[in-house]
């Protein structure tokens, strides 16, 4: 598995959308060139942060727009972690992508990858005949700052 440069998905997502007669002005460039920078997922209030954080001129409303317009396009990729809120991150058209820690403490979400579990996913499918399209995976936790309980009955 090689790994993007992070521009290089924005610049194609954006190549892409022309290509299909969208303009790219205001919200929608913002929002593919915001989420290009990000190394894992963000909510549309954090991209909408994030973008007016940079001195962008956008409206909430407009970022949800961006945002449904470039899910249906597949551009990108709506990931939902258990906890009800939907974060965005760029879709890989050659099947690259990561997933995800969550920590049930913090909140933290964090990004991984790992060969032998795509394998052992492949394989499973396979086993399974079952033609497999994508997967989801989320480990729920605690990450390195967070300390878990003790076990119960115990102390
Ligand atoms: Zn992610
Ligand atoms: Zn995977």
């Amino acid at each position: 598995m090689h790994h993007h440069h992070a521009s290089d998905w924005s610049a194609q997502a954006l190549e892409s959308l022309q290509a299909q007669g969208l303009r790219n002005g205001g919200a929608r460039r913002a929002v593919v060139e915001h989420l290009g920078e990000q190394p894992c997922c963000k909510s549309a209030q954090e991209i909408f942060d994030g973008i007016r954080g940079q001195g962008g001129r956008v409206g909430i409303a407009s970022v949800y727009r961006a945002l449904d317009q470039l899910v249906e396009l597949d551009l990108v990729q709506r990931v939902e972690l258990g906890d009800g809120v939907a974060r965005f991150e760029p879709s890989h058209a050659d099947g690259d992508h990561h997933h995800h820690l969550v920590c049930d403490d913090c909140g933290k979400v964090e990004p991984f990858s790992d060969p032998g579990l795509e394998q052992a996913l492949e394989q499973t499918a396979s086993r399974l005949a079952y033609a497999m399209r994508g997967h989801e995976v989320v480990l729920h936790g605690y990450c390195g700052d967070c300390v878990p309980p003790p076990p119960a009955g115990s102390g």
